[in-house]
Order: C-alpha cells, then structure tokens, then sequence
C-alpha cells in the first residue's frame, strides 16, 4: 500500500451517466483499476449542499434518488455498499476542532456519489461515506476543511470530490452533446491550468471573467475545493483523467492527486 492513497474529484454530469458506457465513464473506471483497493470512499458530492458540516455514519447507508424526470431505470439503481460509522467517527476527530456531525439518518449515497461509483467499484464492496458541503460557508473553509482530511490519505481512504467545474443547468443546449461555449472552455481551461500547477490558488478563480457563468450556484464547484486542499497539503499539482465538455454549459473535467 503506498503512503497515501490517492484522490479525485470527478465531473459526474448527467445522472444517466450511471447506466451508460461512455468515454466519462471509462475513466471513472480506470481510475479506480489503477489504484490498490481503498479501505473506504469519502465522497464530497455536490448533492449534499445543507446547512451543516456532516458525515455518513450509518452502516448501511440508503440509495438516494434525487432527481426527477429520468426513466425508471435510473430510479432502479440501488448501490448497496456499506457505511462506516467508526471511520465515520474517526474523521470527526480528524477535522477538529471544526466541527462535523454525525447523521445516523438523514442523508446515504446520493447520485453524485453513486452515478460514479457503479463504474468505479460495481461490486459496491469498498465502504462509502458522505461528507456534505456546508452552504452557508465560504470557499475558504471548504478548502481547508479538504486540507483537514489530508491524514485519512494514510489511512487507505480514497477521497472524491463530486460535481462539475462548469455547470450552468439554466443555459444547458441538450442538442449539443459533447459541445462547450466559449466562455465554458476558457473557464475551465484556466482552472485546470490552476489545478495542475498551484491548486492552493484555485480560490482566486472567483474573480475569473468567466466565474458567475460557469459557477452560477456553489455546489457543483465546491467538491473541487477539497481536492484543492488536499492537494496543497501534500504539495502535489493534481492531474487530469478526462475532460470534455457536454451540452454546452457543462464541464466534465476530473482530477486526480495519485498515490504517493
Ligand atoms: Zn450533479
């Protein structure tokens, strides 16, 4: 096992990208052949954004579907990989003194977690745990709270971010597949020159031109933070596993921290 395990944040895009193969989804899966099996997954998702710092601590956390308007199908999917309420507890001792609380009932597995997982590991024998992102808070805390989790890395836990650098659901073209604007391709362009080079300064990205476009809403962005934290703790650049862009306002750009 190497010293630290590796970490991600992954484009999820649409949730259909659950049952599909395509290039997005290869990847996903590569990754996760590319490293040794994780004691368990720490997902950021974009889909839990709440008013408050918690983490997953059932042992069998519950399928979520959150979303509406997709076929049957999608709402089928049960991803059955157990919880780990003592890591659970672990990491709210890692984190202090910010405070993380444990929700023994609220939340589970979330389609930003699953939709990526099912290709990642099908069997859904590696233990999952949510982390939500606190929307009342700024960039900041959730970068450093990413840097907080830097131990779990020694501890065989792979971290993934969940979301989309550019996503603006309110402009998508869903007659442009495969398809990004211009401003979508220059904003995550100088992200990923950022994220590959000194992720420590990806905050300063709010002030890119092209920012209320790509980021109209913090939730799908912020799962990068913690990537971005984690990043600047270990003092590596992250690397791209894919990028793509999709129905013009969307971006599917994934990032990895390897192992180390
Ligand atoms: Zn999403």
């Amino acid at each position: 096992m190497p010293a630290l395990t590796a970490a991600a944040f992954i484009g999820h895009g649409n949730p259909m990208n659950a049952l599909e193969q395509n290039r997005y989804t290869d990847a996903w899966t590569g990754f996760a052949a590319s490293i040794p099996k994780p004691r368990a997954v720490l997902v950021i998702s974009a889909h839990w954004f709440v008013n408050i710092t918690a983490v997953t601590a059932m042992r069998l956390p519950r399928t979520i579907h959150d979303f509406y308007g997709f076929p049957q199908s999608l709402f089928d999917v049960k991803y059955a990989a157990p919880g780990d309420p003592e890591l659970a507890r672990r990491i709210v001792d890692v984190v202090e003194p910010t405070y993380v609380g444990l929700d023994e009932d609220s939340w589970g597995i979330d389609h930003g977690t699953w939709s990526v997982l099912v290709h990642m590991f099908p069997e859904a024998d590696v233990p999952v745990l949510q982390l939500s992102i606190n929307a009342s808070l700024p960039y900041d805390y959730h970068f450093n709270l990413g840097a907080q989790l830097h131990a779990l890395r020694a501890e065989g836990v792979l971290i993934l971010g969940s979301g989309n650098v550019v996503h603006n659901l309110r402009l998508a073209d869903w007659n442009s597949p495969g398809q990004g604007t211009t401003w979508a391709h220059r904003f995550d362009e100088d992200v990923r020159a950022t994220m590959t080079t000194d992720a420590a300064q990806l905050g300063r990205t709010s002030d890119h031109r092209d920012y209320d476009l790509a980021v109209p809403t913090p939730d799908h962005f912020l799962p990068l933070a913690y990537l971005a934290g984690l990043a600047s703790a270990a003092s590596t650049p992250a690397r791209t596993i894919i990028d793509g862009y999709e129905m013009g306002s969307l971006s599917m750009t994934s990032y990895e921290l390897p192992a180390a």
